[in-house]
């Protein structure tokens, strides 16, 4: 099949994630810019993952180069929810300060005193989606935090915080559970709703930047339409962030996936 364009990756981790990627900010760019990405986003992990940056790390990426090798880079973080309340790991204000924030669930930052069941997991990803700067649910394919993605969905509509389809979820090998089937839900819920996804890599380190190789059968499968894949439209990618007037190459020409 034809690939679609990848211009952008925006859910991508470095060293400072802490854990699975030993490459530096510019490696990941320079990997992004081999590949004839656009724009790369670093989102490393909230503090409540071991090892990752503390608010001070991520206060430090305001001063961040905005370009390298020629792509435009974004600075964001993949916030960990900790609570049915929606709690996440860094402030408020600090979070309003990057690019983006992805919220998403994980072992064992994630608390909970009752069963891990489908309530619980909706409402907490309902509950962090109110905190300013949340642009995007991380992996909410994941089968360990099921959740009812009618409401789910509703809810990014009402908050306009969009769904990403994550490519490491698709791996043969990948740890996350049941993302083949939750991400074809997740694809064709958005289309009768119109509601446009995010594609990502989750590339933990500069090897899988710009990778969606496993997500390209599903929009197949699922007849997705473009005009709803973020990836495929910068301008209104960079309209829901905030963001126009940065250090933007030109985004005439489309890359393909090598
Ligand atoms: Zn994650
Ligand atoms: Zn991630």
């Amino acid at each position: 099949m034809q690939n679609h364009p990848v211009l952008l990756d925006i859910h991508t981790h470095c060293i400072s994630s802490g854990h699975g990627s030993r490459d530096t900010i510019t490696d990941m760019a320079r990997a992004a810019s081999i590949r004839s990405l656009k724009i790369l986003g670093i989102s490393d992990h909230g503090p409540a993952t071991k090892g990752a940056g503390s608010s001070s790390y991520f206060r430090n990426l305001l001063l961040a180069d905005r370009c390298r090798f020629g792509i435009t880079l974004l600075y964001g973080v993949e916030l960990n929810i900790l609570n049915e309340k929606g709690d996440v790991d860094l402030e408020d204000s600090l979070i309003s300060s990057l690019d983006y924030a992805f919220v998403s669930m994980h072992h064992p930052s994630f608390k909970t005193d009752h069963t891990l069941n489908k309530k619980v997991c909706t409402n907490a990803y309902i509950n962090a989606m109110k905190h300013p700067g949340v642009r995007f649910l991380g992996h909410p394919d994941d089968g360990c935090f099921p959740v009812d993605y009618k409401q789910l969905l509703s809810a990014c509509i009402k908050y306009q915080v969009y769904p990403e389809i994550n490519n490491a979820s698709l791996k043969p090998d990948a740890y996350r559970t049941e993302g083949f089937k939750n991400s074809l839900e997740i694809l064709s819920l958005c289309k009768k709703l119109k509601l446009p996804i995010l594609l990502s890599s989750d590339s933990h380190g500069k090897e899988h930047v710009g990778d969606m190789k496993y997500i390209f059968p599903l929009l197949k499968q699922c007849q997705f339409p473009p005009e709803l894949i973020l990836n495929e439209n910068i301008e209104f990618f960079m309209k829901i962030l905030g963001l126009s007037k940065m250090c933007m190459p030109s985004f005439t020409s489309h890359s393909h996936m090598k």
